[in-house]
């Protein structure tokens, strides 16, 4: 029997959240390695904490919920004991972007080949709308009522120089295309940076700028690095220009877990950290 991809779990997000369309843009690309007779078993999802960190439990793959900020060491480490896993990590912007920020650099840098989903809502939803490093400029919410003085950060910009390999960035409001860039970005071998510009239908919903302003552009040439951070710098989060959604870079560089070694065991041959561990 095929299992439904969707658990019965209960679904506490709010009605429009953006959450739901990662999850079913997750399920369809679930479904297609499935057609393609690949096993699910070696898929793990690894989640933090926020809204979209439920993804977890509604999503019916081997998952983990981990600690706020924390999820790329979890799946860092995961992949180091067992390569042959697709590990795919769900994160959000406050998640990634402040908690947890300098992992997102360091397994950039490092190119561990793991694929990571950024929900950036641009606010913290699970705790009722305080400002995070994407909000826009003079963004009101819980903790900045006056406004918040902080312009905001250009995330795709600080993975391009910090190594990421694989770039692209999509909208929760076009399914297909997201689904996509995630398919792209799980098969790229290599660190696979998504941010999905994803409505939080209660405390930051920018529908009406995202439907008028995103537009579907690649870069043309993938390996160009100039060509994406020209791409990456049209749209700052804050400027009103043309927002692109698209995949923006790509380059083959050799990813850390095919050249890790535990320290003390780099003549062995073993390949993983189990092998290691289990050699003690
Ligand atoms: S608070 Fe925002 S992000 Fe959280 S479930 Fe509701 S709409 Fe989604």
């Amino acid at each position: 029997m095929v299992k439904n991809l969707i658990t019965s779990e209960q679904n506490t997000w709010c009605m429009g959240c953006g959450n739901f369309s990662v999850e079913h843009s997750l399920k369809e690309v679930f479904a297609g390695m499935r057609d393609d007779s690949k096993s699910l078993d070696e898929v793990v999802l690894v989640a933090g904490i926020g809204c979209h960190g439920k993804i977890a439990d509604y999503l019916n793959v081997n998952s983990v919920y981990s600690l706020h900020g924390r999820a790329i060491p979890f799946a860092t480490g995961i992949k180091l004991a067992d390569n042959n896993l697709k590990v795919i990590c769900c994160v959000g912007d406050g998640d990634a972007y402040a908690e947890g920020l300098e992992h997102l650099i360091f397994a950039a840098k490092r190119n561990i080949d793991i694929t990571v989903i950024v929900h950036d809502n641009r606010v913290y939803g699970l705790t009722t709308g305080q400002y995070t490093p994407t909000s826009p400029y003079h963004f009101k919410g819980r903790s900045t009522p006056g406004g918040s003085p902080e312009r905001p950060v250009n995330p795709l910009s600080l993975m391009l120089v910090s190594g990421a390999t694989y770039i692209a960035r999509s909208y929760s409001g076009r399914k297909e295309h997201l689904a996509g860039i995630i398919r792209a970005g799980i098969e790229h071998k290599g660190f696979s940076y998504i941010e999905v510009l994803q409505i939080c239908a209660s405390y930051c919903d920018m529908t009406d700028s995202y439907e008028e302003k995103t537009e579907i552009r690649n870069n043309e040439n993938l390996t160009s690095y100039s060509g994406a951070e020209e791409i990456i710098n049209i749209w700052n989060y804050d400027n009103g220009k043309e927002i692109p959604l698209g995949e923006f870079y790509q380059v083959n560089k050799s990813a850390y877990e095919d050249e890790f070694s535990p320290v003390s065991d780099v003549n062995s041959g073993k390949t993983s950290v189990t092998e290691f561990l289990d050699g003690i």
